[in-house]
């Protein structure tokens, strides 16, 4: 058995008080991740910090479609010849690659240069969103991510980061999808939804995938 800990997008965009899609309490988050990731009884094999990295016309913008923030939209499939349509939520601009938002939280960034800890990026195709850390919505795209995990031999992957019920939890499918042993672990997440009934369907749907939420 080897574990990687994946930590999901803790960038300054999406953090309290100044981020431009700030996900409530996720400062109150990376003190724990950091302690997290150097605690020696986790044993973490491999230690990778994602980053949400996006055009400026990014797809996932409100602003690119001129329609207001946290409207819904429907995404067309960008293959040629697939007809295959997903709903999805335009958002503030946020983590705009390079920008002051788009950084990992200034903490972060001292721990991923001391422990040496790779850096994998998304979202920067722009004409379509991410949510896992291992590919696009179309499942068409996919990041380094798998490949740097099976050559390291990792077998179980622990995600923790922002937010709990988008990329958390994405990312957290595809792992288990592409067959490792799956953790969510929640007291080292925040969500945007969190009312009772969004937490009883992120549940459901984590059962279904036979991602275990810890
Ligand atoms: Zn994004």
């Amino acid at each position: 058995m080897a574990k990687a800990l994946l930590v999901i997008d803790i960038q300054n965009d999406f953090l309290p008080p100044n981020g431009s899609l700030a996900v409530a309490s996720g400062d109150e988050i990376v003190e724990p991740v950091i302690k997290l990731m150097n605690d020696p009884k986790q044993e973490w094999h491999r230690i990778v910090l994602t980053r949400d990295w996006h055009p400026p016309d990014h797809i996932s913008f409100a602003k690119s479609h001129g329609k207001p923030e946290f409207s819904k939209i429907e995404y067309h499939s960008p293959i040629p010849g697939d007809s295959s349509v997903q709903e999805g939520v335009l958002w503030p601009v946020h983590c705009v690659q390079g920008t002051p938002g788009s950084q990992l939280a200034a903490p972060l960034i001292e721990e991923q240069k001391k422990l040496g800890c790779r850096v994998v990026d998304k979202g920067y195709l722009h004409d379509r969103e991410y949510y896992s850390a291992f590919n696009d919505i179309w499942d068409y795209h996919r990041t380094e991510l798998n490949n740097y995990l099976k050559s390291h031999h990792i077998t179980d992957v622990y995600v923790v980061g922002l937010a709990l019920d988008y990329c958390v939890k994405n990312t957290a499918i595809s792992a288990s999808k592409l067959g490792y042993k799956t953790y969510i672990i929640k007291d080292y997440t925040r969500a945007i939804n969190t009312d009772s009934e969004s937490e009883r369907k992120l549940e459901a749907e984590l059962k279904k995938y036979n991602v275990k939420l810890i």
